[in-house]
């Protein structure tokens, strides 16, 4: 159990994050005033983990809560690519990237947020040592799966006619990956979470933890986390 307390400082980098999103936040509704005094966990950061990690820590029956200190999202999250590409070397990698997947094609339908744009991806060999390290992928990725194909460069461009192939060996074209939208995905895990009967506050920095209080706390807060509030 973790006790909740005041004072939450506010930073002053709120006006320069709700100009970065457009978003309405998935915790609106939720003001400081409807802090809870206690919940079975807290966790301190609204980017991608920290909602991934509220919903499912909800799911298995916690009484979870997620701190932001600013607007949800608007952290390194906010400047993610979002690529998703399942054809990795190891298989722990690729189990994590299958279930993330399976997450986000979930989310999608129970949330009705946008989250996932399955373009699927392409990686360039330029030579035939790079083409052998992709098949490698495909090969791993066949025992789990994960559905590929090699093109040759005419091949190429009916999948993406932008890609010059003049210098081009092949490539691996693996159609169910895709492209995740980071402010949809933080949206759609805390519309989610929120469901569930978690709670979400945002402009609430946490500036200080009370170890002998605390069980149950997770650092979400990204690569800033160690300078605090
Ligand atoms: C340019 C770029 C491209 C990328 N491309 C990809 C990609 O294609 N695919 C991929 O998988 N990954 C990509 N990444 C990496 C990915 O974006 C990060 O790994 C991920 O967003 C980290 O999420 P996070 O939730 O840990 O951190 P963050 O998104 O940084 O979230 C941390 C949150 O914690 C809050 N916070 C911090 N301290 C406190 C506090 N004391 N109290 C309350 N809140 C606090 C912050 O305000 C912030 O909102 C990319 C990253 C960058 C920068």
């Amino acid at each position: 159990m973790l006790a909740l307390r005041r004072p939450f400082a506010a930073t002053s980098r709120r006006l320069a994050a709700r100009r970065l999103s457009s978003a309405p936040p998935a915790g609106a509704g939720a003001t400081a005033t409807d802090l809870p005094s206690r919940a079975d966990v807290v966790v301190v950061g609204g980017g991608s983990i920290g909602a991934s990690v509220l919903y499912h820590l909800q799911q298995l029956g916690l009484d979870a809560v997620l701190l932001e200190r600013d607007l949800l999202t608007s952290g390194t999250t906010w400047h993610s690519a979002g690529m998703l590409w399942r054809l990795r070397p190891s298989d722990a990698d690729i189990e994590l990237h299958a279930y993330s997947r399976s997450q986000l094609l979930a989310l999608e339908e129970q949330t009705g947020e946008a989250c996932w744009d399955q373009n699927g991806g392409l990686f360039i060999a330029c030579n035939a040592e790079r083409l052998a390290e992709y098949e490698r992928l495909a090969e791993t990725g066949r025992y789990f799966g994960v559905e590929s194909a090699v093109l040759a460069p005419s091949e190429i461009e009916s999948v993406h006619p932008l890609v010059a192939t003049g210098d081009v060996y092949a490539a691996l074209h693996s159609p169910g990956d895709g492209t995740i939208d980071p402010t949809g995905v933080v949206n759609a895990y805390a519309k989610a979470a929120r469901a569930l009967g978690a709670r979400v506050f945002e402009h609430e920095a946490v500036v200080g933890v009370e170890t002998e209080r605390t069980e149950g706390l997770v650092g979400a807060g990204g690569g800033g986390a160690s300078r605090g509030g």
